[in-house]
């Protein structure tokens, strides 16, 4: 059906960031050893504007991240919506970031992919087997249940199924949790992407939800944009909806967080350590500054906070 072939498209754009984010640390933008277990090779070179909207993109989410971590003494859950080949797990497990649990949720078809990648490269499964404490791990096709890593193939436009599997693997309504969404919830409806931030902030009490998405793209760039997702028959729907930075933030002020920030890229670009900033300008040069402006306003960091527990969550900023 229709639906299927718009699915399918959507779990594809799982490669595209995994082969880019392999590409970009392949030329030291940053540091990944695990990216490598998940793209067969380091593939096309990617124009330097792109290298750095990934640089700003993985940066941005870490910094956000690992705030989030101190703040809470790494005595939370990381739930990680639309992960698809993500590796954070591997890189808080080297950095001694360790969350309670670490949850990850993608589509079946996606997570039993990572599943057999996980399960075939000793790299990948070692730091699994190392952070769990009796032999009752699950790890077959569909969903893999450690003490401390677990991955869940649903689909987030189903809340109920959501809700249930989280509980199921023991997510903790009680434990601050921290929410990520990288390049997913563009992919839904206003109406569904809002129905699943409304349901986190009514069920944890003490949150954060960080989500990175295309932006403004009611002008000509944006259009040109919009025009190649469509190409690949990706589900738009969403887009001309949550168009600026105030939607943005909106979406969260309206489903019951208590704040929300959101900054374009290029912004996030401007405040991030300005001497890494200087180290990755010099890896590859970059004729046309502006090529690289006009991409990273396309893009945007979101944040929002919900802190009974006072923690000072509000405070997480760049
Ligand atoms: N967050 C990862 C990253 O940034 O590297 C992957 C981003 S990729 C562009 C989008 C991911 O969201 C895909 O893995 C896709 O399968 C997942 N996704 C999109 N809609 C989804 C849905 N309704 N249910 C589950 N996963 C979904």
């Amino acid at each position: 059906t229709d639906s299927d072939t718009a699915d399918e498209a959507v779990r594809s754009t799982c490669d595209d960031a995994t082969i880019s984010k392999r590409y970009a640390t392949s030329r030291g933008y940053w540091t990944d050893p695990y990216v490598q277990y998940f793209a067969r090779s380091v593939g096309e070179r990617k124009a330097p504007e792109i290298n750095r909207g990934y640089y700003a993109r993985v940066r941005g989410m870490n910094h956000l991240l690992d705030a989030f971590l101190r703040k809470t003494k790494c005595d939370c859950q990381i739930v990680n919506l639309g992960a698809g080949l993500d590796t954070t797990f591997w890189r808080l497990k080297d950095e001694n970031l360790m969350p309670r649990k670490y949850f990850e949720v993608d589509f079946p078809m996606i997570v039993a992919r990572k599943i057999h990648n996980i399960k075939t490269k000793p790299p990948l499964s070692k730091p699994l087997i190392e952070t769990h404490s009796t032999d009752s791990l699950l790890l077959d096709g569909h969903c893999l249940d450690s003490d401390r890593f677990c991955i869940i193939g649903t689909d987030l436009r189903d809340i109920q199924g959501l809700d249930e599997k989280l509980r199921k693997f023991h997510l903790n309504p009680e434990l601050p949790t921290i929410f990520l969404s990288e390049c997913v919830l563009v992919y839904m409806t206003p109406d569904q992407s809002s129905k699943l931030v409304n349901w986190a902030s009514d069920t944890f009490h003490t949150a954060m939800f960080v989500n990175y998405e295309q932006v403004n793209m009611m002008d000509r760039f944006g259009q040109v944009m919009i025009e190649n997702l469509q190409r690949r028959q990706c589900n738009l729907a969403g887009v001309e909806v949550c168009q600026s930075l105030e939607s943005q933030k909106e979406r969260f002020l309206k489903t019951g967080w208590e704040n929300a920030d959101a900054l374009d890229m290029m912004t996030v670009y401007s405040v991030l350590p300005q001497d890494d900033v200087a180290r990755i300008e010099h890896l590859e040069f970059l004729d046309e500054k502006e090529l690289l402006q006009q991409l990273l306003q396309h893009y945007s960091i979101c944040w929002a906070t919900k802190d009974k527990l006072k923690l000072g969550l509000s405070q997480v900023a760049f």
